[in-house]
């Protein structure tokens, strides 16, 4: 797993050095619309604390936070109107390093919806 940077854009955004437009934040979470939206609602969800990707936060989170971030996301997609009770449906994903095509490397989760996504995005 490669060393957590605290200069990367989500941590600067985290620390309110970088203005963002916050959709919710809860003790963990902090979720925030995407600043090049790839679908109508496009936001990413991230937790607050250092975490580079999917497998740091999985293994190193503690339950408080796992939880805490697994609601934010479904919230989210309440708030938006793109949960299945309200809405259309959704796509949660998560880029994970080279492969993943992660750009930036703080853990988050992208939620995309408002149009039919596809079988695959990025
Ligand atoms: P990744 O490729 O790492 O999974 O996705 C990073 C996402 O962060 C991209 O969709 C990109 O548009 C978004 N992003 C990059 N910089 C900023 C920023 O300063 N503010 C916001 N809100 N989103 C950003």
């Amino acid at each position: 797993m490669p060393a957590y940077d605290p200069n990367n854009i989500f941590a600067r955004i985290l620390r309110g050095e970088i203005p963002n437009k916050t959709v919710l934040e809860t003790e963990h979470t902090l979720a925030f619309h995407d600043i090049m939206p790839k679908a109508p609602v496009h936001v990413l969800v991230i937790p607050k604390g250092a975490y580079v990707s999917y497998d740091d936060f999985a293994a190193n989170a503690s339950e408080a936070e796992i939880v805490d971030f697994t609601r934010a996301v479904a919230q989210v997609t309440r708030e938006l109107g793109v949960d299945l009770d309200q809405g259309q449906g959704f796509r949660a994903i998560a880029n994970a390093g080279e492969h993943g095509v992660q750009e930036v490397p703080h853990f988050h989760m992208h939620i995309l919806g408002g149009r039919n996504i596809g079988r695959m995005v990025n």
